[in-house]
């Protein structure tokens, strides 16, 4: 599979400083920030700072280095949001049928009410 990366998408330009965030996070090769339209009382957005499109592109090609560092700060950020007793969801949206809005990948963590069932009819 050949992906073809924005380097304009707002992520892109937020990991590059163009654009202001509200960080939560930050290790070398990943960045942890507020969704500007949290749509729970956490709701934290983690992303690769590589050029990554979603989530099998980076689970394909980004380097263990990037994996580990990225998954590690998603448990930080479970921990520091206070998240790992009253459980939360993690999603990646990918491609059309995901309904991916920005194309860097990136996974919500969600939590701090109770979020109902995974999927709505339709
Ligand atoms: P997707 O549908 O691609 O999985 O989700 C994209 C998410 O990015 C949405 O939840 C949306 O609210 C969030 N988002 C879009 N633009 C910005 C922005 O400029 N800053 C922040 N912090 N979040 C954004």
């Amino acid at each position: 599979m050949a992906y073809s990366y924005d380097d304009q998408n707002i992520f892109a330009k937020i990991i590059r400083g163009e654009i202001p965030n509200d960080t939560v996070a930050e290790t070398e090769h990943s960045l942890a920030f507020n969704d500007i339209r949290p749509q729970a009382p956490v709701h934290v957005l983690v992303v690769p700072k590589g050029r990554y499109v979603c989530h099998d592109h980076f689970a394909a090609e980004a380097s263990d280095a990037e994996v580990l560092d990225f998954m590690r700060l998603t448990a930080r950020v479970v921990a520091e949001q206070g998240l790992a007793d009253g459980g939360y969801r993690t999603i990646s949206n990918a491609g059309q049928a995901g309904v991916q809005e920005v194309p860097h990948y990136h996974l919500h963590i969600l939590g701090g009410r109770p979020l109902g069932r995974m999927l709505q009819p339709g």
